[in-house]
């Protein structure tokens, strides 16, 4: 892409999106105890045993709590062993996403099951313990926008969420032409993102690559321009909103670090200049490698749908996977924020079964279970743009907590059981309860 010049990048924090939920509502415990439980509260401190107090929609105190403030509380005992934490985040969420075979099965859905699955996906997300999903591009222009007021409202149950439009591609260049929005040039890619603003989006998506999934279309290709990227990262910035971007190749990568994208999705093929660009840029940026995906493929997931193991090799997956790994594990090693998730809601990566990611954080990139837990928890809350209020268990914070029958850092796995999630709590509303 020639040489790289910087000045292009200005600091920039997003404006936080409304991520407020109005379900706190009459019925609702007005104080829930949480009692002698393992107390793993996101500030990288070892579980330890204790109380915690919520408070209409907020955590009021954590650890030592004064009995008297505690009348007529709903009390949920955790018997010493059971570990209560922040609720996670999806990094990648594609709520529309309708665990299809392939991506141009995502648009054959009619309209109106389309809708009802999408607020399905939202209600999964939340019974897996998912508190926060930023989202990374609707199948139709407002499902992720409908779906995130019809939450806010408690209408339909689900997750706080950032939604977000069609993802933004070139002409040529779309991995999944039935569900994209295409622009050329800095003007039109001006006018996709204002027409995303417009819809009610709080985030951006870029297509900017090819994906070894697709044929012909490597993920080592690159389909944006600098100017393109440059000029959609400014409109979306211009009003407070954040961009995340489909990035595997190298150059694409180079391109969203000078041009101030937010969140870089995959950057499998990250080279020696990116990862020192992206080093620089570490208190500015998010990468969600979204690994799942081709992890699964190449472990013979979508046999039964027609991908063979032999398929996923030749298509090049393989590869990917082992060079992503490598460079994740560099960029864990260099303190770049990244975080799990990613583009569960196809059919052999369905939903339900997001936190396989947190699993991958630590057999695949040398992250500690704990170090896996505070990305999916506290990092969440940054990426979210609340990092006071989302993400940790502390007093102030929104009371988006999971009781967990188990201890996740002496298995990480045992995240991936519904069964295993005691109590989900959402903004002081219980959502589930196991006595
Ligand atoms: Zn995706």
């Amino acid at each position: 892409m020639g040489s790289i010049s910087e000045s292009a990048t200005v600091p920039y924090r997003p404006t936080p999106a409304d991520i407020t939920l109005e379900n706190h509502r009459p019925g609702d415990p007005a104080k829930i105890l949480f009692q002698n439980v393992r107390i793993l509260d996101s500030t990288g401190r070892l579980p330890y045993l204790g109380s915690v107090l919520i408070e209409g929609e907020r955590v009021v105190a954590v650890g030592q709590v004064d009995p008297s403030a505690t009348e007529g509380a709903l009390i949920i005992d955790g018997e010493g062993r059971k570990t209560l934490m922040s609720g996670l985040i999806d990094a990648h969420t594609h709520l529309s996403w309708n665990n299809a075979r392939n991506l141009d099965d995502l648009i054959k859905l009619p309209a109106e099951e389309h809708v009802l699955f999408t607020a399905h996906s939202a209600k999964t997300y939340l019974d897996c313990g998912y508190t926060m999903c930023f989202g990374a591009a609707a199948a139709r222009p407002r499902l992720d926008i409908a779906v995130k007021a019809s939450i806010k409202s408690g209408l339909i149950p689900g997750p706080r969420s950032l939604a977000n439009a069609p993802e933004i591609t070139t002409t040529g260049g779309a991995i999944a032409p039935s569900i994209s929005r295409y622009a050329d040039g800095p003007y039109e890619m001006r006018k996709a993102v204002r027409e995303a603003i417009e819809l009610g989006a709080d985030n951006v998506k870029l297509s900017m690559t090819g994906d070894n999934f697709v044929d012909d279309m490597p993920s080592q290709d690159t389909y944006f321009t600098l100017e393109e990227t440059v000029a959609a990262v400014e409109e979306a910035h211009n009003r407070g909103k954040r961009v995340c971007a489909h990035a595997r190749s190298a150059a694409s990568v180079k391109m969203c670090l000078v041009a101030g994208v937010d969140v870089i999705y995959h950057a499998s093929f990250i080279d020696a200049e990116g990862m020192d660009l992206l080093e620089r840029h570490k208190d500015s940026v998010f990468v969600a490698p979204t690994i799942n995906l081709p992890i699964a493929t190449c472990a013979g997931a979508a046999v039964p749908y027609g991908v063979t193991v032999e398929l996923a090799e030749k298509q090049g997956l393989r590869h990917e996977v082992d060079v992503a790994c490598t460079a994740m594990t560099e960029m864990h090693r260099r303190g770049i924020r990244m975080l799990p998730g990613g583009d569960y809601g196809f059919a052999w990566t369905p939903h339900g079964t997001y936190a396989r990611d947190l699993q991958h954080f630590v057999t695949r990139f040398g992250y500690t279970p704990m170090e896996s837990i505070l990305a999916a928890t506290a990092l969440g809350g940054e990426m979210m743009g609340h990092p006071d209020e989302l993400g940790k268990v502390q007093p102030g914070y929104y009371a988006d907590v999971i009781l967990v029958d188990g201890d996740p850092l002496a298995d990480i796995a045992v995240l991936q059981d519904q069964e295993k999630l005691h109590a989900i709590v959402i903004n002081g509303h219980v959502h589930k309860h196991v006595r």
